[in-house]
């Protein structure tokens, strides 16, 4: 066995109690120690991962290097710890089952009856050691998705409480997140719920070493010393985590509360050194402190649910953050604009992202907002399907091609700007065709493409089907829109940008999947910047 330590971190009484921001925020102040650290997920649901999901329901589906489609908390993972995690940090009780099954059905088990105990347990504790396995983390923080107490988690629970014996005391530990409620009638907090859910965790054979307590409210002492007593927990393991002004705040708070310290001396480390969070503060201090503010707008299809489009709100605080300035986003749902109201919806506005997506609602909202700060020489950002708009708006209305469309949305088209690749159209496997995961990109000297990166090659993430059709290649850029990026590969087109125009950038690929605080992605800082210098220049002119 390897020298990592493992943290377990559970949840109770409600669901959304933030446990991947305190996990986050945990390995922040532990890397900051100068220890390495990942966090992993498990989800209980069926699914064998995220992709499938409908993005209303669980949020975006976060794609890492390695081309995982993943829960949007390992897009809080890699913000906060500035390192890329991959298929083996997110794990869903389908791919449990899945590779149980598969092994089933290859003969593994020599005849035995196959069972939750031990064998998908087993397949779950496998999971757990094979980052730790890897010898490159001195911390594995696993956080368990749900609830205790729920049917669906009970497999996983069953594998912690075994992993724990296996591992020691030393070497394994387990934070539970929970929820102190105040009851405005009789004007106090109470800790019954949270006693409630400490007793099913210790009926599953688990005592929480550290509880993180959720609250509006400060927990005075009394309270702790009561939760502590009640819970078998020391008093000082008794944590609180108040709602924060910003999920950045948050690895700020758990310092204040000692909450890496508890761990440390848990684990039989010393915690003399204070951790270096100097950049983070930076971070916060800009973030916090800003000299201007701009108003954006987000042209998508699911601004409903803000978590579909998580990524892109967190890359605009980091860009923000480095450009000294507050982004305000508005949503507008891409169903409600039309040719007649792109100008009464745009015009206030400093810059437009036309956001990713999939099928053909709202597409043609989508096409119209672009055309409209095409026009106007307003800042425009394009992200994969907000990329191929722009081109078929492009070919539409300047190369006059009229039926020019994307094959997604309408198979017969003579011109599918945005087309599946001749290896594709043979593929018709669900998901079974996406380009997923990174893939290099050459950039061309003298674009906009280039002074954003600052350099030739880089390697970005992709999650789409379709691709620029390159039959159209030359017509583009004769009128103006260019191949600022290209995969030196396969030659496929990676970034639109157009020659004449303050800032008008399209990329297929996901630059929102890389921003993190430490390093917030330069094609939104730049983006960001032309917004605030466009803003600029209207209020010098207003004036
Ligand atoms: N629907 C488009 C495609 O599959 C774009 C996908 C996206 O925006 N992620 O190519």
């Amino acid at each position: 066995m390897t020298s990592t330590k493992y943290i377990f971190v559970t949840g109770g009484v409600t669901s959304s109690l933030g446990k991947g921001i305190i996990s986050a925020s945990l390995a922040k102040l532990l890397q900051a120690r100068g220890f390495s650290v990942t966090i992993q997920k498990f989800d209980p649901y069926i699914n064998v991962d995220p992709g499938t999901l409908n993005p209303y329901e669980h949020g975006e589906c976060y794609v890492t290097d390695d081309g995982a489609e993943t829960d949007l908390d390992l897009g809080h993972y890699e913000r906060f710890l500035n390192v890329p995690t991959s298929q083996a940090n997110n794990v869903t009780t389908g791919r449990i089952y899945y590779n149980v099954i598969k092994k089933e059905r290859e003969g593994e088990f020599l005849g035995k009856t196959v069972q939750v105990v031990p064998h998908i347990t087993d397949e779950i504790k496998n999971s757990i050691y094979k980052l730790g396995e890897t010898d490159q983390f001195d911390f594995v923080i696993t956080e368990l998705g749900g609830c205790v107490g729920d049917i669906e988690s009970l497999p996983f629970i069953e594998a912690v409480r075994q992993a724990r014996f296996e591992l020691g005391p030393t070497n394994a530990l387990n934070i539970h997140l929970t929820l102190i409620p105040f009851l405005n009638a009789a004007g106090e907090l109470k800790t019954k719920p949270t006693q409630h859910s400490v007793k099913q965790l210790l009926e599953a054979g688990i005592q929480p070493d550290i509880l993180v307590c959720r609250s509006e409210h400060k927990l005075p002492q009394d309270l702790r010393k009561k939760i502590a007593l009640f819970c078998n927990v020391p008093h000082n393991c008794v944590i609180e985590a108040m709602d924060a002004e910003s999920i950045y705040d948050v690895p700020l708070l758990m310092r204040k509360e000692k909450l890496d310290e508890r761990v440390l001396s848990r684990m039989k480390f010393s915690y003399k050194k204070e951790p270096g969070l100097e950049h983070w503060k930076e971070f916060l201090g800009r973030l916090k402190n800003p000299t201007d503010e701009i108003k954006l707008a987000l042209v998508g299809k699911y601004v409903e649910l803000q978590d579909a489009y998580k990524s892109i709100s967190e890359a605009f605080v980091h860009a923000g953050a480095a450009n000294e300035c507050k982004v305000n986003v508005t949503w507008i749902s891409s169903e409600e604009i039309d040719g007649t109201n792109a100008k009464k919806l745009l015009s206030n506005v400093h810059g437009l992202l036309v956001a990713p997506g999939f099928g053909e609602r709202g597409i043609e909202g989508k096409i119209e907002s672009i055309k409209y700060v095409r026009e106007n020489n307003i800042p425009f950002f394009g992200i994969c399907l907000g990329m191929q708009c722009a081109t078929v708006e492009f070919a539409r209305n300047v190369l006059k091609l009229e039926s020019a469309h994307s094959r997604e949305m309408n198979g017969e088209t003579e011109n599918a700007i945005i087309d599946l690749m001749e290896d594709q159209k043979n593929l018709t496997e669900m998901g079974g065709t996406m380009r997923l995961g990174a893939y290099d990109c050459q950039i061309k000297k003298g674009t906009k493409a280039y002074q954003t990166y600052g350099q030739t090659k880089i390697s970005e993430r992709h999650r789409h089907r379709y691709e620029f059709n390159n039959k159209y290649l030359e017509e583009f850029e004769k009128h103006g829109m260019i191949a600022s990026g290209v995969n030196p590969k396969t030659g496929l087109v990676e970034i639109v940008e157009l020659k004449d125009h303050r800032w008008f950038v399209g990329s297929q690929f996901h630059p929102e999947l890389k921003s993190t605080v430490l390093n917030p992605h330069p094609l939104f800082v730049k983006f960001v910047k032309a917004a605030l210098l466009y803003k600029r220049e209207l209020t010098s002119t207003e004036r």
